[in-house]
This record gives structure tokens, sequence and C-alpha cells, in this order.
């Protein structure tokens, strides 16, 4: 039998996986990452594209960090759009469309440069707990690895099963096999097992389409990156299409519902409410006469064609029948069937904020494994849990995120905290600090978080003290302007004729007032560049709404720094109802902020719960 040591495991090479084993790299700590076959590392296991409304800001917040989704991304992107262009600049997310063979090359390419990094192929089929805590990992081959904390990202490989129609088979993906060992062994550990089901959309061959019959749909002239490292496209760039399903489509798969896995209750789990089948679109909205489909090519070199919006599980033969209903895909030719894939994930209440198991010491969870569908909240947690499994090996302060830094921080909150139901995805609508919690500033949230804790190599923390240098310049040159009214208004600056001094960040707050309109004022101003420029008309149109949020911040923030004891026996807090006391024993907060998001909390529980933590931790103290 092989033996082997090292500081952090990472069970899988997915994107959760890959993050988890840079993040611990860059802080310092011997990684082994170990996966079912490294040529698949960085495979898009769905659709080609990364980004989107709330998930590209999880990528830009992964970027801030350190982390590497979004440079691979850029460098495998064949199409660049900002989603929400025209709404506010908090609520729009960039996305790239990606050449699935450029971003696997980018992701492996990452790998291969970073240093203390090795990289195993083979299948875990088990946790070598000792004492309560996860020790190391045990491979089919006998091989055993040994470490002071393990990450565990097996995606959708746990007891996975492929559905098309009435078929179905065990696997991970569509062509690999299940993880079903480590699944039986995570069961006979007591880990809360649950299980959820997603979907994906048959594959089309590229020249078996009439592209003359379809509308194009370039990408942005002007490309937002989703790094901030990005400044101009490294791949050829291209158009997609779109086309619409239409009554006889829809006829078609509902005439077929009975065999679709999905639908007819072949399996269990609950799907992505947010990203339905076809056969759930044609029944929940059954007055649309049409639903929009996007022609995305796989790649630059790829004769195949993902078509975004038609993810499916019914036999080939219906796929083929309704996709050949389609204007413009009447030839269509199917190269892989859409399918439906069940599999097991751990209910993540039973991790704590650092993605940490809270019963098995040095465990650590991400990505779908946690009830989670989608690369980037895949890669975020990976990037948190890889984080902290080296913190513990190395013996160093957490690394965690609160709700109103990140979205990374909304998104874990969500999930050790509330559970999931149904695949979790996240959305801007999720974050109550939305407008702090930008695109254009995730750097500025969080690459001094990274810096503190060593995620942040020589070049990005250069870069971005040159940034903030360069920030902090135009804001104190717009500080020290000062006009009236009557002076603002000689300048061809509008506001209101109230009297009152204004600077140049409360000239700027006002949309109608660009930067331009302020440069004659000032040599500086006039320096500034046109990317500071950008960010600081953004910061300051933001400013009055944040100041109107700091109160609620600042409190969260204190109650969030307010741990209560993680042995606090709630059960027996006396004044608590006994309804309280089932729900804080079931869901065990950790913070006061937590406590105070559970459901018929009132003020005076609160100050009984404060209370009961400091009573214990005083215990604890006297021994
Ligand atoms: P994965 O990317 O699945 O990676 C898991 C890794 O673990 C793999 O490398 C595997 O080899 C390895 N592994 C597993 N078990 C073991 C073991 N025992 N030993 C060693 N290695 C192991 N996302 C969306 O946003 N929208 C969608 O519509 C969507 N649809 C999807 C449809 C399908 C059919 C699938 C499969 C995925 C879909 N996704 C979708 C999800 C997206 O692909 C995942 O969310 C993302 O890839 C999850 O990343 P991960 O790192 O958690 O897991």
């Amino acid at each position: 039998m092989k033996q082997s040591e090292t500081d952090v495991i990472v069970i899988g090479g997915g994107h959760a996986g890959l993050e988890a084993a840079l993040a611990a790299s860059r802080m310092g700590a011997a990684v082994t990452l170990v996966t079912l076959d490294p040529a698949k590392i960085g495979e898009m296991s769905c659709n080609p594209a990364v980004g989107g409304l709330g998930k590209g800001h999880l990528v830009r917040e992964v970027d801030a960090l350190g982390g590497a989704l979004g440079r691979i991304a850029d460098a495998a992107g064949i199409q660049f759009r900002l989603l929400n262009r025209r709404k506010g600049p908090a609520v729009r997310g960039p996305r790239a469309q990606c050449d699935r063979d450029l971003f696997r090359s980018a992701a492996q390419d990452v790998v291969r440069r970073t240093e203390k990094l090795s990289v195993i192929s083979g299948e875990v089929v088990g946790l070598i707990l000792r004492n309560g805590l996860a020790v190391g990992v045990s491979l089919s081959d006998e091989t055993k690895l040994w470490s002071r904390s393990v990450v565990l990202t097996t995606g959708t490989f746990l007891g996975g099963v492929v559905h098309v129609g009435e078929q179905s088979w065990p696997a991970g993906r569509m062509g690999e096999d299940a993880a079903s060992r480590l699944s039986e062994q995570l069961r006979e550990a007591s880990l809360p097992l649950g299980r959820l089901k997603t979907g994906t959309p048959p594959r089309l061959a590229a020249e078996t389409i009439d592209w003359d019959a379809l509308a194009p749909q370039p990408g942005d002239e002007e490309p937002v990156f989703l790094s901030f490292a990005t400044k101009r496209p490294a791949a050829q760039q291209i158009s997609c299409y779109i086309a619409h399903t239409n009554p006889a489509v829809h006829a078609e798969i509902s005439a077929n519902l009975s065999q679709s896995a999905m639908h007819a209750g072949a399996i269990s789990g609950p799907g992505p409410r947010y990203c339905p089948s076809i056969e759930d679109k044609v029944t929940r909205f059954a007055e649309k006469e049409s639903h929009q489909i996007f022609l995305e090519p796989e790649g630059l070199t790829s004769s195949l064609i993902y078509p975004n919006g038609i993810s499916t599980s019914l036999p080939l033969d219906v796929q083929e029948r309704f996709v050949r209903q389609i204007r413009g895909l009447e030839r269509a030719e199917i190269h892989q069937p859409g399918y439906a894939i069940e599999y097991d994930y751990v209910d993540p209440r039973s991790l704590d904020r650092r993605l940490a198991h809270r019963e098995i010491g040095g465990l650590f969870l991400a990505g779908q494994i946690n009830g989670t569908t989608g690369y980037e909240e895949a890669a975020a947690q990976g990037l948190i849990a890889g984080a902290n499994a080296a913190a513990v090996a190395l013996e160093r302060p957490p690394v965690e995120v609160d709700r109103a830094t990140g979205y990374v921080g909304v998104m874990i909150d969500d999930l050790v905290w509330m559970g999931v139901s149904e695949p979790y995805r996240m959305f801007t609508s999720r974050a109550e600090y939305r407008l702090q919690l930008r695109i254009d500033n995730a750097d500025q949230r969080l690459t001094p978080i990274g810096i503190e804790h060593g995620l942040i190599s020589a070049w990005q923390r250069e870069a971005f003290a040159m940034k903030q240098e360069a920030l902090a310049k135009g804001r104190s040159a717009l500080r020290e302007v000062s006009l009236t009214p009557a002076e603002a208004d000689a300048q061809g600056i509008a506001v209101r004729a109230d009297g009152v001094r204004r600077d140049g960040m409360a000239l700027l707050a006002t949309p109608e007032t660009s930067f331009e309109a302020l440069e004659s004022l000032s040599p500086m101003l006039a320096e500034v560049s046109a990317e500071i420029r950008d960010l600081l008309e953004i910061e300051a149109q933001y400013q009055v709404y944040l100041d109107r949020q700091a109160n609620d911040i600042a409190r969260l923030r204190m109650e969030e720094s307010r741990r209560l004891p993680p042995d606090l026996e709630f059960g027996s807090i006396a004044g608590l109802s006994s309804e309280l006391q089932a729900k804080l024993s079931e869901v065990r907060p950790e913070t006061m902020a937590q406590a105070r998001r559970i459901e018929g909390m009132t003020p005076a529980a609160l100050l009984l719960l404060l209370a009961a933590g400091e009573a214990s931790r005083r215990r604890s103290a006297t021994g």
C-alpha cells in the first residue's frame, strides 16, 4: 500500500476543487488534488459560459481574492456581454461565452504553474477519520494519503444517475462513472445526504443548422471582462444566434411528458427552478407561445452548438422531433442527447461559515455537493473552503466574508444557515446590501481580505495598490472642489438652488453630471484616467444610498463579531420559549447576527441569548 502526507488534500478537480487547491497553495500549503481524470480539470459540464447576473459578481469576487476563474474564462472568452447594461451598475453582470478547449487548457496551465500543488489521478473511496478528525483519504487502488485537512468537491458524482427518457444508468456526468463508494461511506459517517437533480440540453451539429434563418447576437463592442486584470480579449470573437420554440414544439413536448425523466417523476430530487427544463417551461408557462433559445458555439474549432434554453430529459427520438420543429433547426442533428442527472448532496447546514463540517474536524466541503449549481458558485465556495483548509493545516486565522462584504458571504451564509430545497444559484436579489456589492468594487471590498490571509500574488497586490492610489487621488481632487449652486450653474452643472456648497463627489452624485463636466475645475481632475473616472462616478452616485445603509451594516458587523460558544446548550436557556429553544438547537447559530434572522426571534430573546453566551464563556474560562 502506497502512503504519502501533505497539508491539504482536495478531492475533485472540478471548478470548486480547482479554486480550493489554488487558494490553499497560494496560502503556502502543500496540496494534493485527487481527481478521477486529471485531463478533465477545467471541464465545463454544462453550458460553455461563465458569469451573468449574480454569477458575474461571484467571479469578480473570486478574482479579487486571487482566484483563477475570471482569468481562465477571459482567456477562453469568444464572446463578452454585460447583462443588464441599461440598469444600474449594482445589478450589471459580465458574462463570457467560452471555448471549452481553451477553458480546459487555461485551467490546466494554471495548475501546472502552481507551486506545491501535485495532482493524482484516482478515485477516493473513503475519508480516513481519526478521533473525529479527517486526516486523509483512501483511494480505490488502496493508496492512502494523509493530510491535516481535506476538501471534498465531488460535484454531481456522488451517487450520480443519468436519465434520458425512461433509460437511466449510474454516471457522474455523461460518459463518466459515478462515485458510489464514497457516497456510501459518507452515509455511514452520518453526513446528512439528500438528492437533487439538474439537466442539460442536447448538443447540436453546427453544420446541420440553417444559420441564415436565425438572428445573430453579437458580443459587446466594448467588452467588460470577468477579471480585473484582463484588458483585451485573447481569442477570436464570434456571434451567438437566437432561435425560438413555437406552439408545434410545445405540442410535441406536451404529448410526450410522460416519458420525461425530470417531469414524469422518475427522479425524486428537486431541480433548479431558475434553470428549468423545456418540459417545465411548457407546463409552467402554458400561456406562452414561444421561448427563446440561445445557440451558443462550444468553441472556435468545435462543430457543436449548445442550445441554451432547452434542457431536457425526454427520450432521444422526442428530442429530435421537437428540435426539428424549430425554425433554423429543421435539419439539426443531435450529437449528444439532453439528459438529467440526480445526485447526492450534503445538507450545507452541517457546515459552518468556513465551509468546515461542524462535527468532523478538518473536513471542508465546496461546490455542487453543498446543493449549489453553477461553476461560479462552485468556484467561490472552493476558494473559501481551500483557504480555510490551509488555515487549519498552517494554524492560521479563518478566512470569512460577511454578507455586507461579498456575494460569496451571502451565498455561504444562505447555505449554512437556510440549507437548500432546490439547487441554489446566485441572484443579485439574494443580497440585502447589493448597492454596495457591485462588480466595479469587488476588488476594493475583497482584495484587502485576500492580502491579509496571503491569498494575493505580488503582481495582483501591486496592481491593486496602484489602483487604490489613483482612486484616492481622484477622490481627494473631487473633495477639494467646492461650488455654490450659482457657481455650479455658471459651469453648466445643474443642481438644486438650495444655497448649499457641494464638493465634487456630491456634484457627481446627480446622474446628469459627468466627470468631464468637472475636469476644468482643477488640473488634478483633468489627469484622472477614464477607468478611475467611471469608478468614481459610480461611487458618487451610490454614496447617498450607502450612507443610509451604513447603520444597518454596522449593526450586522457588530452582531457578526459576537460569537456564540459552539457548545452552548440552547435548550436550557431559561426564559426562551420552547419553540425558540428548539429552533436554536436545530440550526445552532454561530453569531448573534445569525440568531437575529431566526423566524420568531425577539429583541428580548436576543438579550437572553447574549447573556447565556457570556455566562457559558465565563464558565469555560473558570474551568
Ligand atoms: P464538478 O465540476 O462536477 O467536479 C467534480 C469533480 O470531482 C470532477 O473532477 C470529478 O472527477 C471529481 N470526483 C468526483 N468524485 C470523485 C472521487 N470519488 N474521487 C476523485 N475525484 C472525484 N450549472 C449551471 O449553472 N447551470 C446549469 O444549467 C447546469 N446544468 C448542469 C447539467 C449537468 C448535467 C451537469 C452535470 C452540471 C450542470 N451544471 C449547471 C452544474 C455545473 O456543471 C456545476 O455546478 C459545476 O461544475 C460544479 O462544480 P463542482 O466543482 O462542484 O463539481
